[in-house]
């Protein structure tokens, strides 16, 4: 079988182990060398092209539906020293509910990592996405299983490497991070109230600004057109400039070309709002669009 494989950044380095595996089995193998952020974004337009009857996408689970071509999910686990967690979790000793949750990369211990909290005396909530494949599993873009217990527990606890994901959740609960990778666990407390101001910025450059880029995506998961083209007519309403932006990997030095945006707003990963510094410019993600146009026509008024 013609197969397309697809690897995340991060584990490109694992190519090659995998498409030998296939090769030895009698499959004929390509290997897609684009950028790769998510399950958002298969390679289907390259699968077209090439006639692959299936692509491989590894590292992510399954984000949406796909049409036309079988596409599989090959995980890549990634195990936590639970005796890390046994260790951190002594800094929180102060907290009695903590709604529990982690990456895909570690989903296969939550279970463990459940036991472990319970067994050290915390009532531990958990809850499942939108978007997700699991229960506890949060992405960048669907952070709902934390969002929908934030009012029943004291404390979130994320499991994971990096701030990424935690700073993508929605409510405004107090978040606890024990990273396997670095060994080390914290309070997210100051990246949080960085985040809210960032916001808060972000949205008055909107209501100031005359140029609006609206970016969308053609990735599979992200497009949304729709949404773009609502949005610059009810901003047209305000006076304001607004163009469209079709892309499929945003680049920010392309967007910084741009000059004469002053602000984007986002359709596409709402965590491109991230890479604001990257691109010079504010970033509004789209779900931002009802505090906008309610700002804009209090000002109007
Ligand atoms: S939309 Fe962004 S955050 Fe969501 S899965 Fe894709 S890359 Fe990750």
């Amino acid at each position: 079988m013609r197969i397309l494989l697809q690897f995340p950044e991060g584990l490109k380095k694992i190519a090659k182990i995998e498409a030998e595996k296939l090769e030895k089995e009698g499959h004929e193998v390509f290997i897609s060398a684009s950028p790769c952020w998510g399950g958002c974004d298969l390679a289907l337009d390259e699968a077209k092209k090439i006639k692959a009857k299936k692509i491989i996408h590894y590292g992510h689970c399954k984000f949406h539906e796909v049409k036309g071509i079988e596409v599989e999910y090959k995980l890549y686990p990634i195990d936590v020293d639970l005796n890390l967690i046994k260790k951190e979790i002594k800094k929180i000793k102060n907290f009695k509910k903590i709604g529990l949750i982690t990456n895909v990369s570690h989903i296969h211990q939550f279970s463990d990592f459940k036991k472990i909290f319970i067994q050290e005396g915390f009532e531990v909530f958990s809850s499942k996405g939108k978007l997700t494949q699991f229960e506890g599993q949060v992405l960048g873009c669907d952070s709902l299983a934390a969002d929908n217990i934030a009012n029943k527990v004291d404390l979130i606890v994320y499991i994971g490497g990096g701030n990424f994901h935690p700073l993508g959740l929605s409510s405004s609960k107090k978040i606890f991070v024990i990273n396997p990778f670095v060994k080390q666990s914290y309070f997210l407390d100051e990246e949080l109230l960085k985040k809210q101001k960032r916001e808060k910025g972000m949205l008055l450059a909107a209501l100031q600004a005359k140029n609006i880029g609206i970016i969308v995506s053609t990735k599979s998961g992200q497009f949304n057109l729709k949404a773009a083209m609502l949005a610059k007519k009810r901003l047209e309403k305000f006076n304001k400039k607004v163009f469209i932006l079709i892309t499929n990997e945003v680049n920010f030095e392309a967007l910084k070309d741009f000059n004469f945006f002053d602000v984007f707003i986002t359709t596409a990963c709402p965590r491109l709002e991230d890479d604001y510094l990257r691109v010079e410019k504010p970033i509004l993600n789209i779900s931002k669009l009802p505090s906008l146009l309610l700002l804009l026509k209090q000002i109007e008024n």
